[in-house]
């Protein structure tokens, strides 16, 4: 089997500096010279997966298709390398303890203490070797998380140097990213704490091949000249990143400085020479976009934009493609009531409501979709939002006036629970085993708009009649009001394959009220995003530019 080349990617001195954002730059690169790759991240953390932390800390949880909790940094890789990612794309310490101690209950070790060295950091060399190669990758992208020098990654930093000694020459490299800080007072960048990284690393046994230099501000030939030569690093392999206009600019920026060639260096390969025309295009487009649309996100996590990201960026992006810029503006659900809707609508082009769990701010959700149907506002509800959505048509169309979902009514008081669990969940107990996670086939009903629309953007082949979408919710829309609503021409525009389950609703006699239960901003694309979003985006010119869509 094919062993790909290993890129290990560090980085040093604080987070949120964009380590994700910089190795999937590398994958993208890597991916626009035709080659296969695949990305992982092996975390520190003690959680066994994503998917119990609160967005507040950790920022969005991310599903992969077979169903794995992830967190924003695989999104991030998806999106740039183009390519469907899995459970071996993240491992978290707590996962490997816990693979580890179980092993060890069930006697693997009988015998033998158990060590960080050689057990552990067996296991975490094998799980690198195992992904990529059963990825069928050429080049395999491995980001350590959390920063060098802490505590809970230095095993991972161990392996990963065993690693390059065990495999052959060129089969392993270390790109590392440091912060060039800007002192105000003397009006200069510092390169002390990225010398101080270097060192670090290499008192662990790691010799980066190439370092990038991460600086809010453009970074001279000088303070080039000066890392390489205090870090002993040839300059032509110090690569500066200042703040770029957008994150879609960073594999061009990064094709600039002939990043591949490097690689190809490294690793003896014959060069070959990265297809940019799509970054290019998208890069363009984000330049050139002029007017500003206007679309509020009435989500559960109010006006923490980390919660959401992959549903902000596809509907950043997607407008970009339609050559306009966007300006998201996140409202606290909980801020809003009949008496003021109007006035924080009043200049909005369009309302989105994300996804979200538990009751808090659902009131004020059902009130911002009230106002979108009433007066004929694009409205986009994602999981979370089709519920409201299927909420507010019972409550102000059906007149059932209690109506809501089973999730926010722990005391049973209301008769009508338009969203519900399914009989075969109701007796399971642990938190997440209600949960559909992952990838799940939607069947189209013929002649519906949506329909068309995944056929137009090439999402979906004219024989074809089920599209894979990914989920992560609990709650389902109950099928006892089905007949209720569809006589009030509410459409159900897709259903799982058997019937059973609400995937996609829509009103056919508004500009645009759709809602999916599913997380279309999960396949979303740079250089191909969703129909949804673009569908979303068109409508939203056409109300408030009388333009045709494209
Ligand atoms: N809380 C809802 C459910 O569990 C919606 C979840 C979501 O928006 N992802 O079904």
């Amino acid at each position: 089997m094919k062993k790909p080349i290993i890129i290990v990617v560090t980085w040093w001195v604080l987070s949120g500096i964009g380590k994700g954002i910089t190795a999937s730059s590398v994958g993208a690169l890597l991916r626009a010279c035709g080659y296969n790759v695949f990305m992982q991240k092996m975390d520190g953390y003690l959680n066994v997966d994503a998917g119990t932390i609160n967005p507040y800390k950790h920022g969005e949880c991310f599903v992969t298709d077979d169903g794995t909790e992830t967190d924003l940094d695989i999104g991030h890789y998806e999106r740039f390398i183009d390519t469907n990612l899995n459970a071996q794309s993240i491992y978290t310490m707590g996962k490997l303890y816990h693979e580890l101690i179980s092993a060890e209950r069930e006697g693997s070790f009988l015998g033998h203490d158990v060590q960080m060295i050689p057990h552990m950091s067996s296991l975490i060399k094998s799980k690198i070797i195992d992904a990529g190669v059963s990825a069928g990758a050429d080049f395999h992208i491995v980001e350590i998380g959390g920063t060098v020098g802490d505590i809970e990654n230095e095993i991972l930093i161990e392996s990963v140097r065993q690693l390059k000694a065990e495999l052959p020459l060129g089969q392993v490299l270390f790109f590392h990213l440091t912060y060039i800080p800007y002192l105000l007072a003397s009006k200069e960048l510092k390169t002390k704490p990225t010398q101080n990284s270097v060192k670090d690393l290499r008192k662990m046994g790691i010799n980066p091949d190439i370092l990038f230099l991460r600086a809010d501000y453009d970074i001279s030939d000088e303070i080039r000249q000066k890392v390489s030569m205090m870090c002993g690093i040839h300059d032509q392999y110090v690569i500066p990143l200042p703040t770029l206009p957008s994150i879609y600019a960073i594999p061009n920026h990064l094709a600039s400085y002939n990043l591949t060639q490097m690689i190809h260096t490294l690793t003896n390969l014959s060069v070959r020479e990265p297809m940019m025309q799509k970054w290019t295009t998208l890069c363009n487009h984000i330049s050139s976009a002029t007017i500003t649309k206007h679309i509020a996100m009435v989500g559960k996590y109010g006006t923490l934009e980390d919660a959401y990201y992959s549903l902000n960026e596809w509907l950043k992006v997607a407008w970009f493609h339609c050559g306009y810029n966007v300006m998201l503006h996140f409202l606290d659900p909980w801020e809003i009531s009949h008496s003021n809707v109007t006035t924080l609508m009043h200049d909005m082009n369009g309302i989105c409501v994300p996804w979200g769990f538990g009751k808090r701010g659902i009131e004020g959700m059902i009130i911002a979709c009230q106002y979108a149907r009433e007066n004929n506002i694009p409205y986009l509800g994602v999981c979370l939002g089709s519920q409201v959505m299927a909420i507010e048509f019972a409550r102000n169309v059906l007149g059932l006036e209690d109506a809501t979902s089973a999730e926010f009514d722990e005391e049973w008081l209301s008769n009508n629970h338009v969203i519900h669990l399914m009989e075969n969940q109701k007796h399971q107990t642990k938190k997440w085993g209600t949960m559909r996670l992952g990838s799940y086939p939607c069947h189209l009903r013929e002649g519906k708009k949506v329909t068309d629309l995944y056929r137009r953007f090439g999402w979906l082949s004219s024989w074809a009649t089920i599209v894979h979408e990914r989920h992560r919710h609990r709650y389902e829309f109950n099928n006892q009001y089905r007949d209720m609503f569809e006589q009030a021409w509410f459409v159900f525009s897709w259903t799982s394959p058997d019937g059973t389950l609400i995937e996609m609703m829509e009103l056919p006699d508004h500009p645009f009220m759709l809602a999916t239960q599913a997380h279309p901003e999960f396949l979303s694309r740079p250089l191909n995003p969703h129909p949804l979003f673009r569908w979303f985006i068109e409508a939203i010119t056409i109300m408030t530019k009388n333009i045709s869509p494209s």
